[in-house]
């Protein structure tokens, strides 16, 4: 079979693509020109990391929660000990409680209020804060949380049937155990010369706690301790309990308490809270079987 070729054909350029003359070339950028582009993107980028760290930074400050990534030394044995549970819940004992924030004695110590309030203790409150920055949303009305957070402390210590309560007035979230703050809760306590001061644990604190409840429990174990005044130190939102007190009967007026405080606690939100308190309170009286209880680390004070 005869091989055919296939002729090749050609297409024959019919245009001149420099008819119409040789393009101008793409200007080449001079080294300048090059530096000047490199620059830019560096302050662009050292711009949007700056803004990045800076926001993330603002908001880590804003934030009032202080973290123990490395947990507290907790005393191994830890053994339940008895702070003179007897004489506590006697008529007429002298007890001082000391917080941070208008909230806290009826969110930690609720059950413990209305059983002391029920064996007519003598009821003294010291608060270091003004509660200003409410729920720590931004943009919130510091002079109206003032007054709405007093007037919900007020109503609750009533509850529970205060003596007396003492407003320091302090800013809420920068609290700091300094020489005033420790000097103003030492006169109230040789003032009334409590025998059990509860408070929070600055020393061995749950482990993600709010600074100022840290702070609080410092300022108030200063105070103790210069006071010259002997008595149990009594310290709540603590890793390390040593005593429970049963409030299994007491759930009830504890969630009245909480529900004083309607600026912070109201809705889907109490619920959510109650829920968190009860989980805990179960935790604790689990400790020394019964349903529910608020543990604490108890120490002697003597000076
Ligand atoms: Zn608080």
């Amino acid at each position: 079979m005869p091989v055919r070729f296939t002729s090749l054909r050609f297409k024959r350029q019919t245009e001149d693509p420099f008819a119409d003359g040789i393009p101008e070339p793409k200007p080449v950028p001079t080294p300048e020109e090059l530096a000047a582009k490199r620059r830019r993107a560096i302050r662009g980028r050292l711009w949007f990391y700056g803004t990045t760290f800076g926001i993330l930074y603002l908001a880590l400050w804003y934030q009032p929660y202080e973290v123990d990534w490395i947990p507290r030394k907790i005393p191994n044995p830890n053994p339940l000990i008895d702070p003179d549970s007897k004489h506590l819940f006697e008529r007429g004992t002298r007890v001082l409680i000391v917080t941070a924030h208008p909230d806290d004695s009826e969110f930690f110590i609720g059950g413990l209020l209305s059983k002391l309030s029920k064996t007519k203790a003598e009821l003294h409150q010291v608060i270091c804060t003004d509660g200003d920055k409410g729920y720590y949303y931004f943009f919130t009305d510091a002079a109206k949380n003032r007054v709405v957070r007093k007037r919900e402390a007020l109503d609750a210590a009533r509850a529970w049937h205060a003596k007396t309560i003492e407003f320091l007035g302090y800013p809420d979230r920068f609290l700091h155990p300094n020489p005033d703050v420790v000097y103003q809760i030492q006169a109230v306590i040789e003032r009334y010369r409590p025998e059990y001061i509860l408070t929070f644990d600055g020393e061995l604190p749950s482990r993600v706690s709010h600074q100022d409840h840290r702070r609080a429990g410092d300022a108030a174990r200063i105070a103790a301790q210069k006071a010259h005044v002997p008595c149990w130190l009594m310290l709540f939102q603590t890793c390390a309990p040593n005593y429970v007190v049963d409030i299994s009967d007491l759930w009830e007026d504890q969630k009245k308490l909480l529900q004083i405080h309607k600026s912070q606690f109201f809705g889907s939100h109490l619920a959510g809270v109650e829920n968190m308190i009860e989980a805990s309170a179960e935790k604790d009286g689990a400790r020394i079987g019964v349903e529910l209880g608020e543990g604490l680390r108890c120490e002697k004070i003597s000076p």
